[in-house]
């Protein structure tokens, strides 16, 4: 796995963040500049799925922020046809 960061505005708030490429490219670990935001890991088809749900989106900030330099992340990803979310430890990465 590559560690290289990327600079990018965040795929939840559009601040300035960095990411990592996670799951064989499959995934991004997002680290958020914006303090009512923070760290999630999101899937590539997550992204695709939500790309126009600022609603939801919305709703995953303190979610995010809830993680940032705890044990947990958050993870968004695709289940189904419906996006799940949700907080899990970090040793499961
Ligand atoms: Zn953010």
């Amino acid at each position: 796995m590559s560690n290289t960061k990327f600079s990018e505005s965040c795929y939840l708030c559009n601040s300035d963040s960095n990411y990592i490429k996670t799951d064989n490219e499959k995934k991004r670990h997002y680290l958020c500049s914006n303090e009512n935001c923070g760290e999630y890991e999101i899937s590539l088809s997550a992204m695709e799925h939500l790309i126009h749900n600022n609603d939801f989106k919305s709703q995953l900030l303190p979610l995010a922020k809830r993680c940032k330099g705890t044990d947990g992340l958050l993870k968004i990803s695709v289940k189904g046809t419906a996006i799940e979310a949700k907080v899990r430890p970090r040793a499961e990465v």
